[in-house]
């Protein structure tokens, strides 16, 4: 925590003394001086100034809007990170809410240039858009009532028994092969108020969405712990911009090295979750 707090302080010192310094939410100052070659995705953001970012408004520590109406959480932050690299400062990010089942079709129809919505990498995915990262690796796990009444510790205790998770996902997909009785709805926190009043005996997504619902339900709600899936997290952009994705990868590995990404984590999941080692990123 102390080694994380000194460095956002570093952060917003050094990049203070640009001439892009960054406001004060900002956590990560618009590069004043980038140029990217003509014709790239990169140049054409960084000329109009503005992107366009696909990500969720409703799951607590990665993307959630606050009173104001404006993102906060991991991914948000990952966002702004890209975004300053492309010389676009926060008030040229046009945030669009994402769900799980139309960040493919988003992405297709160009109606974002970036997803960063906890979105899982894999090859189904990969036919119809790109993936650059991962920046976190989560695991899908179970949410149920405190005290865990069921005695629920892995999938295998929800045979026959009724779930919900959210449509699109690979966690319905993943939970399909353990109940066939599964409610998918549109946000994971449209599932909550089915385990508050035993509609269903379980919610589940991945670990880190549903330590955030947890956290935020006041007790009402625990994770069981066990996650039993890996879902790396990617950034989702048209399929084959290569250079597109190139780019993306080396913004998040520089953010992995000079203390970037673990600022953007301890500034938002932190506060529930311990700092991950970043993980590889793959040049698939
Ligand atoms: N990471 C999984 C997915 O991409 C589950 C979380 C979500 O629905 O965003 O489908």
């Amino acid at each position: 925590m102390i080694s994380a707090i000194a460095l956002t302080s570093v952060i917003v010192l050094s990049a203070c003394t640009d001439s892009g310094a960054p406001t004060a939410e900002e956590t990560v100052a618009p590069e004043a001086e980038v140029s990217f070659e003509a014709g790239t995705t990169m140049a054409a953001l960084n000329e109009a100034g503005a992107i366009t970012i696909g990500t969720k408004f409703d799951q607590p520590l990665f993307g959630q809007v606050d009173a104001s109406g404006d993102p906060q959480g991991f991914d948000v932050e990952i966002g702004k990170l890209i975004a300053a690299k492309l010389g676009i400062p926060e008030s040229g990010i046009n945030w669009t809410e994402t769900v799980s089942a139309n960040r493919e079709p988003f992405i297709q129809s160009g109606e974002v240039d970036i997803v960063v919505a906890t979105y899982t990498i894999n090859d189904k995915r990969k036919e119809v858009i790109s993936f650059a990262g991962p920046y976190y690796n989560a695991g899908q796990d179970i949410l149920v009532l405190a005290g865990n009444p069921e005695k629920i510790t892995g999938p295998e205790d929800l045979a026959g028994k009724p779930v919900c998770t959210v449509a699109g996902s690979t966690s319905e997909g993943n939970i399909a092969k353990y109940t066939d009785q599964i409610t998918a709805l549109g946000g994971y926190a449209e599932c909550l108020p089915l385990l508050s009043s035993g509609a269903v005996v379980a919610v589940t997504t991945d670990n880190v969405i549903l330590a955030g619902l947890a956290a935020n339900s006041a007790g009402e709600f625990e994770v069981v712990g066990n996650p039993f899936t890996e879902e790396p997290y990617g950034i989702g952009l048209t399929k084959d911009d290569t250079d597109f994705r190139t780019f993306i990868n080396d913004v998040l590995e520089s953010s992995f090295d000079d203390g970037d990404w673990a600022a953007a984590w301890e500034k938002t999941a932190g506060a529930e979750l311990p700092l991950p080692d970043p993980p590889a990123v793959d040049r698939y």
